[in-house]
């Protein structure tokens, strides 16, 4: 079946009709799934197979058949180890179908057909009885349908479903417990992913203070969760206002609910300061002794054997609603609130009385509804881009940068997406501020400029730049022209060139002499060996001893499907990597003219400098604002003489991972990686070609 997507173009804005076969989408989940991720999850298999082990064997104790039933099978590993481990028989149950497939040839390589077999269900469609999908209900619950929140997957009621339809009462659960941590912590730095701090500007006529409005201040934010790399934030960038404390816990081999509820604890402060931030992990027990743990405790609370690195799970951000002073040892009462797929808390102080009231209160009350958000700039900003209008340094680049090229007499036109730019450039004097928003309603944006009673000085233009006409710009040529450029269609680096597929669009509308900024990008390139990233793409051939290349070849397969293989996009102060070769310019682009109608291209090669396995190559945009001003979007700085790499940390950057990787162990000979490199200005699409 073949159907047609309709989607903008990212970099060129132009609406374009793909025709997709409905392989499309499956080759797109597995290429960037995290199976190989999991697959090289060590101490998870390892964990799992204990624990597996250890549930049969109870199972066996009793007398009793060892019946399993394994939720989201994916390539069949946990039943295989509960195969292996001696069980009688297992459902494996796996709703997404080109995983099940692949389940039914890995489980048939590894000659466990007649003891698993492979159900293409959700767990919640699989029927049991004598003509049913099982036989019998089953006595062992095996699962890992958990995400970095524990629940998000939907995990809870998968449990409940299957507690009350496919397991027998008593049965032994795999993992037997999970158990949620918090830790309460101040951290401007995280705190700034929310919330729009005040924007300084020094003006002629003395300090402007940009204010959010008062909607954005009392906004919740949005329910989605924040799960980053906790062990790469530096420590000096939060301060723990608390101790670890435990917040919940889900028995899984008893009948689990997944209603809304809440669960609330009493903590004490270790230090006074301001709470703003939830870290959270969890940890799960494999067995009910909780003698076999798996957990995503972050470096400074497991300090015992080495962590396991691993993407598919991570440690999760929660804001508070409001920022909270609080003092050391004082009582404070921390909630977890929770739907059937999501977690968000709340901080009271502990008032004795008013505590009890509230307790009362809240009795019976599970349903305070989750963040959302009111103010719609949580919707225009995603927490990074927040984070990047919060940086003060990057500000201040562009506030010199204006200051350069704005006149008193400036007709500025602004093309970026929920960009404050419009109003530095109003402060530093421009006259006349028009300013488009292209794909977001601007409402977002009139609070924002009531706010700072900007209405009448800066005009949201409501349309494509293409069909921009003299009477929007009240017959005015623009003498200025700005962007940052940044727009929330952009997923690779590249695709905020549709500032310059933009400024093409409107080229009539520019004064002969118009100024550009960023008068020019930059298209920057570095060869890298990651210390972890290189496990999510890397084939993984046997994992605890059972085959799973089926999934290695399925997997390359889909990357494969597109026939030049893409970047994809990473945030890299999150995965540290270090630099194998000098940073590279490789393609630059005048935005003082319009998009060329040749394509841009280049070759080179690139030497390496370091030993190192060559994993892939890093691919960046600098912006260069005014002469002698760039802002990069990637590399900041090599910052020792083993190549570590210091990112910027609001940016998403372009990797292009080697399918095949060179270990260089001596730099005797110069070793070189030759690349080519096309930028076809029809599609906006950038073509990478490297050879080892
Ligand atoms: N068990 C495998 C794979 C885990 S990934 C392993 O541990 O390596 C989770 C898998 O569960 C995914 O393939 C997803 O498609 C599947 N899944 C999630 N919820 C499900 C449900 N309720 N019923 C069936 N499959 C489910």
């Amino acid at each position: 079946m073949k159907t047609f997507c309709g989607r903008a173009n990212p970099t060129t804005g132009s609406m374009e009709w793909l025709e997709e076969g409905e392989d499309y989408d499956y080759h797109q989940e597995i290429a960037r799934s995290r199976y190989a991720d999991m697959l090289h999850d060590k101490d998870r298999n390892v964990k799992y197979y204990q624990g597996i082990r250890a549930a049969v064997s109870r199972v066996k104790e009793r007398g009793e058949k060892a019946i399993v039933l394994d939720i989201g099978t994916g390539t069949g590993l946990l039943s295989m180890m509960a195969a292996s481990a001696g069980a009688d028989f297992c459902y494996a149950v796996e709703v997404f179908k080109p995983m099940a497939n692949a389940a039914v040839k890995i489980v048939e390589k590894n000659g466990f057909s007649d003891k698993i077999k492979i159900i293409n269900k959700h767990s919640t469609e699989v029927t049991v009885g004598p003509d049913g999908d099982m036989q019998c209900r089953a006595n062992i619950l095996v699962t890992e349908l958990f995400d970095t929140e524990l629940i998000g997957e939907g995990a809870l009621p998968t449990y409940e479903h299957a507690h009350k339809y496919l397991v027998q009462e008593g049965c032994e659960a795999v993992p037997h417990r999970a158990t949620v941590y918090v830790q309460l912590v101040e951290s401007k730095r995280m705190w700034s992913w929310k919330k729009l701090f005040p924007v300084h500007v020094e003006a002629e006529d003395g300090e402007k203070i940009l204010v959010p409005p008062s909607e954005m201040e009392n906004c919740p934010g949005v329910p989605s969760v924040c799960d980053i790399q906790l062990n790469q934030m530096p420590s000096s960038d939060f301060t723990t206002l608390s101790d670890v404390v435990t917040m919940f816990s889900v028995d899984f081999s008893k009948p689990v609910q997944s209603a809304p509820t809440y669960y609330r604890v009493q903590l004490e402060p270790v230090k006074s300061g301001k709470a703003q931030i939830v870290l959270s992990w969890w940890d799960i027990d494999m067995d009910p002794s909780g003698m076999i743990n798996c957990t995503m405790a972050p470096h400074w609370v497991k300090r015992t054997s080495a962590l396991q690195w691993r993407d598919h799970w991570m440690q999760c951000v929660y804001f508070l609603p409001n920022e909270e002073p609080v003092l050391q040892g004082e009582k404070l009462l921390l909630t977890a609130w929770r739907d059937e797929y999501s977690v968000w808390y709340n901080l009271q102080k502990a008032r004795e009385e008013e505590n009890k009231a509230a307790e009362e209160e809240h009795k019976g009350d599970a349903h305070v509804e989750s963040p959302v958000c009111r103010c719609r700039a949580h919707l225009l900003w995603n927490r990074p881009r927040f984070g990047e209008l919060n940086d003060q340094n990057r500000t201040h680049q562009y506030i010199k940068a204006l200051r350069k090229v704005l006149k008193t007499d400036s007709v500025c036109l602004c093309i970026s997406d929920g960009s404050l730019l419009p109003v530095l450039a109003h402060y530093l004097g421009a006259k006349q501020v028009q300013y488009f928003v292209l794909f977001f309603s601007s409402l977002h944006f009139s609070l924002f400029y009531k706010a700072n009673n900007l209405e009448d000085k800066i005009k949201i233009i409501e349309a494509r730049p293409e069909l921009l006409k003299p009477y929007h710009l009240e017959d005015k040529k623009i003498s200025v022209l700005v962007g940052e450029p940044f727009f929330t269609t952009s997923l690779l680096p590249w695709h905020n060139l549709y500032f310059w597929y933009a400024r093409t669009a409107v080229s009539a509308h520019l004064a002969s002499n118009v100024t550009v900024l960023p008068q020019s990008a930059s298209l920057h390139m570095m060869i890298v060996e990651f210390q972890d990233l290189w496990r999510i793409r890397s084939p993984c051939g046997t994992c605890e001893g059972f085959d799973v290349q089926t999934m290695d070849d399925m997997i390359k397969n889909s990357l494969n499907f597109r026939e030049s293989k893409e970047a994809e996009p990473h945030p890299l102060w999150e995965y540290p990597c270090k630099s194998l070769s000098d940073p590279q310019e490789v393609l630059t682009f005048d935005f003082t003219k319009a998009v060329p109608q040749h394509c841009l291209s280049t070759e080179g090669s690139v030497n390496l400098l370091r030993k190192g396995k060559s994993h892939g190559a890093v691919l960046w945009m600098e912006y260069h604002l005014a002469a002698d001003i760039s802002v990069s979007t990637g590399l900041v700085q090599i910052s020792n003489e083993k190549g570590n790499c210091e990112w910027n940390p609001h940016c998403k950057q372009a990797v292009y991972f080697f399918s095949s990787v060179i270990e260089l162990e001596i730099l005797s000979d110069p070793t070189a990686v030759t690349y080519a490199i096309n930028f076809d200005t029809k599609t906006g699409e950038i073509a990478l070609d490297f050879k080892l």
